[in-house]
């Protein structure tokens, strides 16, 4: 694959090539469900898996023996159907009202989050007498979704609220779960633990990516790993032990050779201070790479680090490429974007954003290319 960068260019594209390596997803699956074993791996798949296509991702990780899949919404989950029996597929962001019947139909178990939620699906289940699967969501402290302790407290005062329901696991979300140094992880271990003290007979759901890594206490029942299965650091402040699924390259489009002074780019927010040497690459702000990456952010050839000179356009970035040997790059060559070279979390932190936000906006308009 490294040969891709020092032999001959031209491949012909004219737009970026992703590459996503499955055979990196399974192995990142395997590696997560081994370091929660007995606990189970589940995989998070919303946002059409993270931006890297679900409809081949997903078939990866049955593969790799995952069975549990969730999606955040109900429209993302219905396009995920057909999946084999003995698997689940679970709705974050909740039951909406009028769903109810379409979720039943679809088998789909939704992870209720508030008491209303709770009472539709009760409503749902007593009205058809079939036994409806559902999660119970409890927010420990993130004010973003789910019952709060109160809630939970009523629900386990009246388990006649519950009625119809099999209630598959109970499940909380963590603020602060890409760094294990954050107090916030043990605390919201703890009011989940003292909250859920009831409701023994359903399993706990409570680890992303980062709660993997804080240790086996927060590994609960079935774990919810999205980012590490895509290669992305569960780990903000420590090495990435995942493997890399994403490769990005851009082919340049045209080169030039300019004098001192020269401006690049819109309100000429690089001026050339050297006679310098300018290729364009095929990939703007609209293929998902940041404007903020402007005069700030770099492609890679080989080792050589190219500074992307001025703003992020639309369609275009002009990079420079002084450092380089003449002729080095010509109309056709691929730079690289996300490689061994740059790491989604280098661009990630060169754009001020993270590296999930990276991943679920690159762009359709990229050539797919799946290993
Ligand atoms: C997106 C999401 C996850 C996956 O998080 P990662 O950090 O990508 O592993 C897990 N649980 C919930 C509730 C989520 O919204």
């Amino acid at each position: 694959m490294h040969g891709r960068f020092t032999e001959q260019p031209n491949t012909g594209d004219t737009t970026g090539i992703l590459t996503i390596d499955l055979r990196a997803v399974s192995r990142n699956y395997r590696a997560l469900a081994d370091r929660l074993g007995p606990a189970r791996a589940g995989a998070v798949v919303k946002a059409d898996a993270y931006g890297l296509g679900a409809n081949r991702i997903v078939p990866a990780l049955l593969e790799a023996g995952c069975r549990d899949f969730f999606v955040a919404q109900l429209q993302e989950a219905l396009a995920l159907k057909p999946l084999p029996t003995d698997t689940r597929l679970f709705v974050l962001n909740g039951l909406l009202p009028g769903t109810e019947a379409h979720c039943a139909h679809a088998g789909i178990v939704p992870v209720l989050n508030s008491l209303k939620q709770v009472a539709a699906w009760s409503a749902l289940a007593r009205a058809t007498g079939r036994e409806l699967s559902a999660v119970l969501q409890l927010d420990t402290g993130m004010a973003r979704l789910g019952l709060s302790p109160a809630d939970l407290d009523t629900l386990s005062a009246a388990p006649d609220l519950l009625h119809g329901l099999h209630l598959l696991f109970l499940m909380s979300h963590l603020a602060s779960a890409d760094n294990p140094d954050n107090l916030q992880n043990a605390e919201q271990l703890a009011a989940f633990s003292r909250h859920t003290a009831c409701f023994s007979h359903a399993g706990l759901c409570i680890a992303n990516s980062g709660g993997i890594f804080l240790g086996e206490a927060y590994h609960g029942a079935l774990a919810r790993p999205g980012l590490a299965l895509y290669g992305g650091a569960p780990t903000s402040n420590q090495a990435n032990p995942m493997q890399p699924v994403v490769r990005l390259e851009i082919p340049v489009i045209q080169t030039r050779d300019v004098p001192p002074g020269t401006r690049v780019g819109y309100s000429a927010k690089f001026v050339a201070a050297r006679t310098t040497r300018l290729a364009t690459i095929a990939a703007g702000y609209a293929d998902g790479l940041p404007h903020t990456l402007s005069n700030r952010g770099a492609a890679y050839f080989g080792n050589t680090r190219l500074p992307i000179a001025g703003r992020v356009s639309m369609d275009t970035i002009t990079l420079d490429i002084t450092e380089l040997p003449p002729d080095t790059l010509q109309p056709g060559s691929l730079v690289e974007i996300i490689g061994p070279h740059q790491s989604l979390e280098q661009l990630a932190a060169d754009a001020g954003t993270i590296s999930y936000e990276i991943l679920t906006r690159l762009s359709p308009r990229y050539r797919r290319h799946y290993l």
